[in-house]
Formats: structure tokens, sequence, C-alpha cells
């Protein structure tokens, strides 16, 4: 499996030999001729579009070895946009085999990325201090709740989210509140107008950026500020864009800022645009849902007047199978350029299809032939299972489980999301940027101690009064209005921890060495240590993983961003050694891609096709084709959606280099409920002759597919001992380990999970359900559980693998 095609080709040179540039037939080894134009070539924009798997990444990792090496430009006038952080990492890897140390400056990164180190350098001229933080979809979600709640607004009428999915269109369109208002059509966006104004200067006030903010405010910056245009676009003589189909209208505005030579604006003053090449390929755009306008690529040559294009139409991913196969599912959406894809690697095997009784049955068949793939010499690193939402990945987690498969999850309920890894990166935070409210507020009384709510609204009131952030409150609680004696004993320990903390921020200590300091002095630690939650023991487990990949970026000076490019001469200096906030910049932007696992791992990875975008395997699972899960059920009555979702389909399709197989259920479990789902009519569009069907209808009738429960379930108790996989994430678990987990079968008191009626839990078997009735205690303590369509069970929990949500 390559993640990073195109890099092949360059031997890491040996340490000792000394490093000798490439020549240009070396650089251009192993490329078609319009790859090699697209290499090479000198001045006006340049599109290469292309479909899946036709080098289009090759080349423009080729394409930055040829500028640095024989255009002579230094690396750290290039910009190169990708759109994971690990893609980033790796290009940057294989550029300094080949330039040497000095590619550590070159700018390969997401936009997000990009934009944050822009902006920690000029946010200034916008009144923020550089040291702001970065919202994430939960920190938002926090933040428009307080907004809604503070503008009066009906929750039934004007849920958080809703408001801000509106808000993000908006900043990807690099509308401002002002714009936003003088544009709404009615009163409901009136509204939401006044939120995103609200909203956006409590950001403000926390010294904070959301995630859209990061491009929007930039595009807003250069627009603003010619001299700070200038300034960067002297810097970056090469931009090089990749999934070019993928981005929105304030990305392509940042493009534009950096590229374009609009005549109007040309008055002498203004640097020339740098040179641009993007690739992409219209078929595979699938962020439609945020904002991504595939009239980027399309209105490409309108945009950059005098751009030129190139078109790559041979294959080298995969077979012609499955090339075929791609092709005419791609053919059905209207008022695409069709083109023709190609490959000389042969037609290979036929796509394999299964249809299975239900999803566990699918999770079978997928598992048996990993199984049979490994038994016959191949790596179960090789492949990879694709879904349409990532709760699909559960069924074939837990067959994965059953069988010791080793697996990663990749995405889903990330480790970032988890409240304990949370909970540490707000103390970090609030030790950063102490004007990051919501940070402050979440750890001011986590773990408890004793400031409460009539506290907080004491030091709110002072902060109001006084026109001061929370957090100076906090320091001058003495003035609190109706603060208790008590309580001001407690926030003053608590300030006088935060400043010492600080003073190790202030002294830039590792993030690492930080990191513990926080988990030791708040007494975070300590508490769950002694905790006799068993869900507790696990958050141990993540906090450590926490310090270890905070340890890690410390150790790490490839994966910290330089510290500041725009001084350096020479790229041979060692970045920083990863202070707080590169770490916390690093941990805000992790992309769900970045968790992909290293080669050898012998993992069998687990994505959703979302994520799945530019990356290859040479085997590839798409599972769950069944109208109403992919496509999914919410696009089924929308042309323009049910397209994307074909694009969606392509780009699963066109992962696979050698096997492809498809599957679905006849019946799957949603919300608790058996749903029976006609056939993906992606599968119809598929060319028949193309395809072996393994099986076509399921031979059991529902009569007796009951007994099969039962036999799932018995085969299931053999593992009721079996603990879920929580700590750390949902790493590989290796056979070893499960044996030795399951030969613990009963647990201890201390790790018998505490349950309520209500409680919603997960079962190894049965999967999610809510507790009805708990009776006993400790060893003895039984739960009467719904399962939905499982049914009612009565389980013992010191046997039961149950684990609480
Ligand atoms: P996608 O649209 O999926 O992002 P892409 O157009 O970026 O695909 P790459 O990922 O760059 O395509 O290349 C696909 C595969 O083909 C990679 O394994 C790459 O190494 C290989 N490849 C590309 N060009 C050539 C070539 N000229 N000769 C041999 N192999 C090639
Ligand atoms: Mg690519």
């Amino acid at each position: 499996m390559s993640i990073i095609p195109g890099l092949e080709a360059f031997a890491a040179p040996t340490p000792s030999a000394p490093r000798r540039g490439p020549s240009p037939e070396e650089l251009l080894d192993g490329l078609n001729e319009p790859q090699r134009a697209a290499v090479v070539h000198e001045g006006a924009p340049l599109l290469v579009v292309a479909g899946a798997g036709s080098g289009k990444t090759r080349v423009l990792t080729r394409r930055i070895a040829w500028l640095i090496s024989q255009r002579g430009a230094h690396p750290g006038s290039i910009l190169a946009i990708t759109f994971t952080n690990k893609a980033a990492a790796e290009m940057k890897e294989r550029v300094a085999e080949l330039v040497g140390g000095r590619a550590k400056i070159m700018w390969v990164s997401t936009f997000h990325s990009a934009c944050v180190r822009i902006l920690r350098k000029e946010v200034d001229k916008l009144g923020y201090k550089s040291n702001f933080t970065i919202y994430d979809a939960q920190d938002q979600k926090r933040l428009m709740t307080l907004v809604c709640h503070d503008l009066d607004l009906d929750p039934k009428r004007y849920q958080p989210q809703q408001v801000l999915n509106w808000v993000s269109d908006q900043k990807n369109e690099l509308r401002d509140p002002d714009d936003a208002a003088k544009d709404a059509k009615n009163g409901v966006e009136e509204t939401y107008a006044k939120a995103y104004s609200l909203y956006q200067r409590r950001l403000a006030q926390a010294n904070a950026f959301d995630f859209d903010d990061l491009i929007m405010v930039t595009v807003h910056l250069l627009r603003e500020f010619p001299e700070v245009r200038e300034t960067w676009r002297r810097r970056f003589r090469h931009v090089l864009v990749d999934e070019y189909q993928d981005t929105n209208h304030a990305q392509y505005a940042l493009v534009a800022e950096l590229c374009a030579d609009n005549p109007e604006n040309l008055d002498g003053e203004r640097v020339p645009g740098a040179e641009l090449m993007v690739v992409g390929d219209a078929d595979q755009s699938i962020y439609a849902f945020r904002g991504a306008n595939i009239r980027n690529i399309l209105d490409f040559e309108q945009d950059f007047p005098n751009a030129g294009s190139i078109l790559l139409e041979q294959n080298y991913r995969s077979t012609q199978t499955i090339l075929s196969a791609a092709n005419t599912v791609i053919d059905n959406n209207k008022g695409r350029k069709p083109k023709r894809l190609w490959s000389d690697a042969g037609d290979g095997e036929k796509i394999v299809g299964y249809v299975a009784d239900d999803e566990h049955d699918e999770a079978r068949f997928v598992s048996d032939e990993i199984d049979r793939l490994v038994d016959g010499g191949g790596l179960a690193s090789e492949v990879a299972v694709f879904y349409r939402t990532n709760a699909q990945s559960r069924v074939f987690e837990e067959i994965f489980i059953r069988t010791g498969q080793p697996y990663k999850v990749v995405g889903g309920v990330r480790f970032y999301e988890r409240r304990e890894v949370r909970d540490a990166l707000a103390y970090l935070r609030a030790l950063a940027n102490p004007d990051d409210q919501v940070s402050l507020r979440r750890i001011i009384n986590t773990p408890k101690r004793g400031i409460g709510d009539r506290a907080i609204a004491a030091i709110n009131l002072l902060a109001e009064r006084e026109s001061i952030t929370f957090w100076t409150a906090l320091t001058r609680a003495s003035e609190a209005p109706g603060l208790a004696t008590r309580s001001f004993t407690q926030i003053k320990a608590f300030v006088d921890m935060m400043e010492e903390l600080q003073s190790m921020v202030a002294g830039g200590e590792r993030a690492d060495v930080i990191l513990e300091s926080v988990l030791d002095r708040s007494g975070y630690l300590a508490e769950l240590e002694s905790s006799e939650d068993p869900q507790d023991a696990s958050r141990v487990d993540n906090l450590a993983e926490l310090v270890a990949v905070a340890r890690e970026f410390a150790d790490n000076p490839l994966a910290a961003p330089s510290a500041d490019p725009l001084d350096e001469e020479d790229g041979d200096t060692e970045p920083p050694a990863g202070t707080l906030d590169d770490f916390l910049e690093r941990v805000a932007l992790v992309a769900d891609s970045d968790q992909i696992p290293e080669d050898g791992d012998g993992v069998v990875t687990l994505m959703t096709l979302h994520t799945a975008k530019g990356l290859e395997f040479p085997v590839v699972f798409l599972t769950g084709l069944e109208d109403g899960v992919f496509p999914h059920s919410r696009t089924l009555g929308d042309t323009q959606e049910l397209e994307e979702e074909r694009r969606l389909a392509y780009v699963g399709i066109t992962r696979a280099r050698e096997r492809l197989y498809i599957s679905r259920a006849v019946v799957r479990s949603a919300w608790g409920a058996p749903m029976h789902n006609p056939a993906s009519r992606f599968i119809d569009e598929l060319p028949v002759d193309l395809i072996d069907w393994k099986r076509t209808a399921p031979e059991q009738t529902s009569w007796n597919r009951q007994s099969q429960w039962g036999d799932r379930a018995e085969r299931g108790g053999a593992f009721a001992g079996f603990n879920a996989p929580t700590a750390a994430g949902r790493r590989a678990f290796s056979s070893a380990a499960l044996k030795a987990d399951t030969a613990k079968r009963a647990k201890t008191s201390g790790e018998i999970p505490s349950l309520e009626p209500g409680d919603r839990v997960t079962h190894q078997i049965f999967g999610l359900g809510t507790v009805v009735t708990v009776e006993g205690v400790a060893e003895k303590s039984v739960a009467s559980i719904d399962f939905g369509s499982e049914g009612v069970k009565r389980l013992l929990l010191r046997y039961a693998p149950v684990e609480k949500l």
C-alpha cells in the first residue's frame, strides 16, 4: 500500500553517501508524457484534471522536487496544499530525502494549517493575540448554545447545530455577520444572523477562531491589508493544490489572493502572482455539504486567464475491471465531461459480490474473505473496509475482535473527542490562552473543587461590571459581589495553581511536561485513579496515551511547524521542540485520515468513504450497498445529492488496486429496529458481467434466521468476560492479548459497571441498549437491558461484556 503515491521512485540516500541532486531524467522517471509536461510546466496557472489514479498526486509531488532541484526554487517559497496532515508530513519527508533539511521550511499542509500559520504572524493587525485558540465542533456547539440562550431563542425552533451549519455556510462564502444580516431573506435568517454576530463577538472576546474562521479571516486579512498580502505573495512563488475539486469558495479566494494577477489591481506595487498548479477530478467532489464548489474546477480557466490545462487519461492504480466498473457508475451522472480512463494492468480479478442476511452476516463474510487472503499469502494491511457512515464500523469491529484480527478504525468516535482528553486539552488551552472562556469554564470545577454555579455567577457579574475577561475576574475574585468566603478560597487556590502552570508555559517548557504537571497538580489523575468506575481506568489509559502523543510531538521536529519561516534564510535550522502552542495547534488540526496505520502493521483499515479520498489499497471491501444506507436515505429524493453519493461510490471503487468486493445486507438494524433495504442503485449500475456473485439471495427465511440469532448469542457467550476495547482508542488487538483478556472472564468488583435505569450501554453481541432495571449490588448486580430488535436481556454484570456509554 502506498499512501502517498508517486514517491517510491526516490530511493532514500544511504546515510554515508554524500547527497547528490537527482538528475532531470531521474526526476521524470516513471512519468508519462502529459505527466512530465505538468511537472516541468513554467509560467501560467495550470490545471491538471484527470480521473482517479491517473497520477495527479504523483505529479504534484514530483513537481515540488523539480521546482527545488531544477528551477532553483527556495523550499520556503513553496506552498503545497494537501488534505491531510499525514500526506503533508510524508511529502515533506520525501522532499527532504531529495534536498535535505531545507525541505523543512517548505509549507506542505492543509488549508487550515497554512492559515493558522499566517494568522499567528499577522493576526495582531485584527486586534487578536497570536496565541489564539482554535475551537472545534464541540466547542463551537457549546458556545452557540450559550449564544442562543443569551438571545432567548426558542430551543425547539433554533437548534444550536442548525444555526452553526448556517453560520458555517456564511463563512465558507466569506460573508461576515453584517453581510449575513443584509442578505437575510426572512425572519429566521435574520435571527440566524443575530446569532452569528453575537457568536463572533464571543469568539473574539475569547481570542478564539473556529474552524471556518481560519480561512475566512485569512482572506479578509489579505484583502484588507495590501502590504500583508504583498508580503505573502512575495514569499510564496509556487502554490500547488491537490484535490482541488473539494475547495470551497473561501479556499478558492485564498488561492486567488496569492496567485491571481488581476490587471485592475496591478498598480505597480503589486507582486506578480505565484505560479499555480491545481490538480483534481470533478467526479470526486464529495464535500458539497461543506461548501465545496465543483465550479472552482470547472471555471478554472475563466478564473485564471491564460491558464493551461493538462488531461491525464491513463490509470496506473487499478485493473481494467475495477476501472470499467467505476466508469459505468459515474456515467450515470448528468452534465459531466465524459472521460475514459484506461489501464494497461489487464482485466484482473472479477469484482466479488455478496448478499448477506444481515449486517452481522456481511461482517462475517468480510472477515472470512480477509482470512482467506491472508492464508493465501496476502497481508491484512493491504485491506480496507469502507462504509457510508461511522456507525457501521461496529459490527466489523465485533467480528474482528472475536476472530483476533487486528484492525484500526480511522475516524469515528475520535480519541480527541473523549471526555478526559478534552478536559486535559481544555487545561492546556486555558493555560496557553487565559481569555479562552469556554476552556476555562470547562475545567474550573473539574475535578470538583467546590467552585459551584453561584460562585461562577458572581465572577461573571464582576467580569461584566468591570468589562474584564473571566480569567481576570477570577484573579480579582475578592471584589466579586456576594462571593462566599469558602468559594473565594477555592478560587484563589485554582488561580494560584493556574499561574504556576502558566509560568511553565511562559518558560517554553515542553508540552508533555506541562501536560503531566497539569494532570498531577489539578488532581484530575488522582481522582480517576481512585475511582471505582471501570470506565475511569480506561480514561487513565487515554490520558497516558495523550501524554505519549505530546512527548512524541515534542521529540519529532519534522512534525512540528517551523518557528518563523519568514525569517529563515537557511532551511537547516531545527524547528522548535514542540512548545505548548505548537502542540495545541497540531491537535486542533488533526484530520481523520491522519490515523491511518503504517504499512506493515498487519492491521485491516476501516473507514468511511469520505476519509478514503486520495488513498489506495490492493483490496477494498465496499459494504452496505443498500438504498437508504448508500446512497444515504437523506439523499434519495434529491438528484444533486444523489449525484454526490454517486461520486462517493466512484471514489470508493477507484481506491482498489487489485480486488474489489461489494456487499449488502437484506436486513440491517438501525435505531434498534430491523430495516429491509433494497439493493443500492449503484449495484444495478455496475456491469453484470464484471461481478462474480458469491451469494445472491439469502437462503434463510426469517423464521430460521431467529435460530441463527440464538446461535450467534451462544457463540458470543464464550467471550462473555471480554472487555470492550475502550482504552487508548480502538487500536489493533493482538490475538494473544485477546486470549489473555478472554481468560480473565469474570470481572473483579472494581470493574463492574455501575449502571442506572436509562443509561445507554453497548454489548459485545447485542449492540446498543438502554438499561431498564438494575437489581443487586457489586458482584451480584443484574441488569435488564433493552437491546431493541435483540429484545430485553437480563445480564449478570460481572460476566456480561457491557460497557457504559
Ligand atoms: P486520486 O484521484 O485517487 O487522488 P491520483 O490521480 O492522485 O489519484 P496517484 O495517487 O498519484 O493518482 O497515482 C495512482 C497510482 O499510480 C499510484 O500508486 C502511483 O504511484 C501510480 N502512478 C502514477 N503515475 C504513474 C506512472 N506514470 N507510472 C507508473 N505508476 C504510476
Ligand atoms: Mg491524488
